[in-house]
C-alpha cells in the first residue's frame, strides 16, 4: 500500500506480541494482495478486467470495502469516488511528464468515471462494471480497513491494548495500561503539532494536500482528485478525522478534503465523526 506499518501492543510476554504481530502484518499483506492497483494479478485488478463482461463474485474483504466506498459517495454527492482510477493514472502521468493532461485525455477519462457505474448485488455477492476500462482506486480507504483488520486479529490473541498506523491512517484499542488513551498528535500544515489527544477504541486518519502533490505552472495539484473535475485538488488543505473504525475515518478524511470545511463538517456529523480542517486556497 505504499507505506510503512506500525504496530504498538501491550502483550503478556514477548512470544505472543510476537506471533499477534506477525498474523496481523500477514493479514495486512494479503488484504494488499486483493485491493492493490499496482499489482496486475489482485483481486481488484481482475475484477476491474472482467467486471464489465458479467457480475463477477468477490471475496468479502473486497464487497465489503466496495459497499462501503458506494454509500460513502452517495452520501458525499460523489466527492468520494473509487472510479477515478483513469483520472489517477492521467495525474501519476503528469507527475513524471510535468504536463497537464488534455481537455480530450480528460474527456475520455471522464466516460470511465461515476460511483453509480458499479453496479453491487448484495445477495449474490457480486459486482459488475457499466463500461469496459473503468480503473478502481481504493488508495483512499484500503488502509483503514486493513488497520481495521490488523486490530481484528491481535483481538485474536486475547490482546485489546494495541496501536495500528498504516500512513496517516491509525486504528485504536484499548489505551496502554494505567492511561486513559493513546497520545495522539494533530500536526498542522508545517508538520508541526497542534495539539494533542488521548483517545483509545476509535481511529484517527489525515489525509491533505501538503504531502503528495504535483507542481506544473507554478500550480500545485493532490493527489486527492476532485471527481467533478478530474483534477487534483488545488487548495492547501489537510483534514483529520476521528471515527468510530478505520475504513470510516480514512474514507471520510479523503472525502472531506474534496467537500471542503463546510459541507464536510455536515458530513461528519452525520457518521458521528469529528473533524480537524486546516484549509487555505492557493487561488
Ligand atoms: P493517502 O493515500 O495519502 O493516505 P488518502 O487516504 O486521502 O491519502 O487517499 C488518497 C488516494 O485516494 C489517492 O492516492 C487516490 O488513490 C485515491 N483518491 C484520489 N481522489 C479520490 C476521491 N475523490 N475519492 C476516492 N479516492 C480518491
Ligand atoms: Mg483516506
Amino acid at each position: 500500500m505504499g507505506v510503512a506499518a506500525r504496530i504498538v501492543l501491550y502483550a503478556p510476554n514477548d512470544y505472543i506480541a510476537k506471533w499477534a504481530c506477525s498474523r496481523a502484518f500477514l493479514r495486512i499483506a494479503q488484504l494488499e494482495e486483493t485491493m492493490s492497483d499496482y499489482r496486475s494479478d489482485s483481486e481488484l485488478m481482475w475484477l476491474c478486467r472482467e467486471g464489465h463482461l458479467a457480475p463477477v463474485r468477490v471475496s468479502n474483504d473486497l464487497f465489503f470495502v466496495l459497499r462501503k466506498a458506494l454509500e460513502l459517495s452517495q452520501r458525499s454527492n460523489g466527492a468520494f469516488d473509487i472510479t477515478v482510477g483513469p483520472f489517477v493514472s492521467l495525474w501519476r502521468r503528469a507527475r513524471k511528464t510535468k504536463q497537464m493532461p488534455t481537455e480530450n485525455e480528460l474527456n475520455e477519462a471522464k466516460k470511465l468515471v461515476g460511483w453509480q457505474k458499479v453496479q453491487l448485488d448484495d445477495s449474490n455477492q457480486t459486482v459488475k462494471l457499466a463500461v469496459a476500462g473503468m480503473k478502481l482506486d481504493l488508495g483512499g480507504i484500503a488502509k483503514g480497513y486493513a488497520a481495521d483488520c490488523a486490530l481484528k486479529v491481535i483481538k485474536k490473541f486475547g490482546i485489546s491494548r494495541a496501536l495500528i498506523e498504516l500512513g496517516g491512517d491509525i486504528v485504536l484499542g484499548d489505551p496502554p495500561p494505567d492511561r486513559k488513551g493513546w497520545r495522539i498528535g494533530i500536526l498542522d500544515e508545517k508538520g508541526k503539532p497542534k495539539k494533542v489527544l488521548e483517545l483509545a477504541n476509535c481511529a484517527v486518519s489525515t489525509s491533505g494536500s501538503t504531502e503528495q502533490f504535483i507542481e506544473i505552472d507554478g500550480r500545485r495539484y493532490a493527489h486527492i482528485i476532485d471527481p467533478k473535475t478530474g483534477l487534483g485538488l488545488t487548495k492547501l488543505v489537510l483534514v483529520t478525522v476521528i471515527a468510530k473504525d478505520g475504513i470510516t475515518a480514512d474514507s471520510l478524511a479523503t472525502a472531506l478534503c474534496v467537500l471542503g470545511e463546510k459541507e464536510g463538517r455536515k458530513l461528519a456529523e452525520t457518521y458521528g465523526s469529528i473533524a480537524f480542517f486546516q484549509e487555505k486556497s492557493l487561488d
